[in-house]
């Protein structure tokens, strides 16, 4: 009995030391394993760590790459990074990472390359959309190009804008630029070019053209050109007739139409004309004499070939006041009209001052005619004619002299019983026309007062002209034997 309780005794302890070896074999493998992984601390983080520029470097992609240890909860590592890295500037930063933890250092040389991706931006002025007429030329809104590293880069965008605006449609003109990291950016603007233009019709020999009653008309010739289609003449289509055997206003029309449906259209008026017959003779009680004062001026030319075309001659009572037209003069004379004595200045202060100065003022016209004609004039008419008043201002009585003393110095003078009212009365040429048609109506023999200093009236000269031919009338110039008009004296 006494020995079955000394083996259990012994049996228990066994059991104890058994346990308590295995606990200590069991420790010392934790410690081992343990020890083995402090020892070894290992930096993942990549060779090399890009960072964009202007953004932050976020060290924690470094801190996050270390083991952690396997019983601790916490990773006991410490992080020591040396080196700098400026993330506003481009470039390739070498840092050092630093592990430690315990006693233990391990360290890694990472690459931190602060890059830009980011691609420029170029804004369009204006519609990216633009609509522009054909043969205009095409002038671009501008642009400009910003980038976020090197800033203002517009004068580096490269666009092809030249456009041929002649061809109707539609034109993509591409913008690119391009970063000093090669970052490319792109912009578009459609241009349509469209054709709402017509075509031009060009008349040789003008929109009004002269043809002579009995002669042939030939067509004068025209051209049309398109901004687009370019020279169009022969697809003009031209309409209207023309009755050379009767005297009148014919109209011709030219259309034409470009690619586009464009039609243009002009106009121009044939003019069958009778000119009055060199041997008009047996006038009757129908004479027209056109008078014109104040002139040479400006529309004294036009209104010379007006006359020649209808071989009518007229009378010019002549002035200085431009004496740059004083040739015209001699042009007057040369062309088979009557040359007569206005008044140098036409200014009434000093002409009707005194006997004297009138003629003082006649005599200086009349060396002016002399010096283009050849030949003194020999008829006169009074500025403001004989029955002015306005004279009395200066000099009472002096026209009942002066129309004596002319004719004592050999010169006849002439008023006017038909006057156009382009002194003053109107300023329309069509006015000018029914003025003057309705006097020589209620006239036998007609002494027409027109300026040839007024456009408008020198224009109303053809139509005269034309109605008093067509009416049976003889225009005839002054002469020395014509009778005069003479109005009634008022001073
Ligand atoms: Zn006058």
């Amino acid at each position: 009995m006494r020995k079955l309780v000394i083996d259990m005794k012994k049996r228990w302890a066994k059991g104890l030391i058994t346990g308590l070896v295995m606990i200590f074999i069991i420790l010392t493998i934790v410690f081992i394993v343990k020890s083995v992984r402090d020892s070894k601390i290992e930096i993942r983080c990549p060779d090399t760590i890009v960072v964009e520029y202007g953004s932050d470097f976020d060290e924690s992609v470094i801190k996050t790459a270390t083991k952690k240890h396997l019983f601790d909860e916490k990773d006991k590592t410490d992080i020591e990074i040396e080196g700098d890295v400026d993330v506003t500037k481009l470039g390739k930063y070498e840092i050092k990472v630093v592990a430690s933890r315990k006693k233990k250092h391990v360290s890694k040389n990472v690459v931190v390359d602060v890059v830009d991706t980011q691609a420029p931006v170029i804004s369009l002025a204006c519609d990216s959309d633009v609509t522009i007429e054909a043969g205009e030329s095409y002038e671009d809104a501008g642009f400009s190009a910003n980038d976020n590293y090197d800033g203002d880069i517009t004068d580096k965008v490269e666009a092809d804008i030249q456009i041929d605006t002649r061809i109707v449609g539609d034109t993509t003109i591409v913008y690119s630029v391009k970063d000093s990291s090669g970052n490319e950016a792109f912009a578009e603007r459609i241009v349509h070019v469209v054709d709402t233009t017509a075509p031009g019709i060009f008349l040789d020999g003008g929109d009004v053209y002269y043809v002579k009653k009995g002669s042939e008309y030939k067509e004068p010739g025209y051209s049309a050109v398109d901004i687009c289609d370019g020279d169009v003449t022969d697809k003009v289509c031209v309409s209207g007739d023309v009755d050379t055997e009767n005297t009148g206003r014919y109209t011709i029309t030219y259309t034409v139409s470009d690619s586009s449906g464009n039609e243009a259209r002009a106009e121009r008026t044939i003019k069958v004309y009778m000119p009055m017959p060199d041997n008009a003779v047996n006038p009757g009680d129908k004479v027209v004499y056109l008078t014109f004062d104040d002139g040479p001026g400006p529309y004294t030319d036009k209104l010379l070939d007006i006359l020649d075309r209808y071989n009518v001659k007229v009378t010019f009572f002549v002035t200085n006041g431009k004496p740059d037209y004083q040739n015209l003069i001699a042009k007057e004379a040369q062309r088979g009209h009557t040359v007569a004595i206005h008044s140098a200045s036409h200014d009434y202060a000093r002409i009707y001052q005194s006997i004297d100065a009138y003629f003082d003022d006649l005599n200086e016209m009349n060396d002016i005619i002399i010096a283009q004609t050849g030949k003194s004039a020999d008829i006169v008419r009074f500025p403001g004619g004989s029955s002015n008043t306005i004279s009395r201002r200066y000099c009472r009585g002096i026209m009942s002299q002066l129309v004596c003393a002319v004719q004592e110095h050999g010169f006849r003078y002439c008023d006017w019983n038909v006057s156009s009212g382009d002194a003053g009365a109107t300023t329309s040429t069509s006015q000018v026309v029914n003025n003057v048609i309705d006097g020589i109506k209620s006239n036998n023999v007609s002494i027409v007062l027109q300026h040839d200093i007024k456009n408008f009236s020198v224009d109303a000269v053809e139509q005269i002209i034309e109605w008093g031919l067509s009416e049976g009338y003889t225009f005839l110039p002054i002469t020395s034997t014509t009778p005069m008009s003479h109005h009634g004296v008022n001073n």
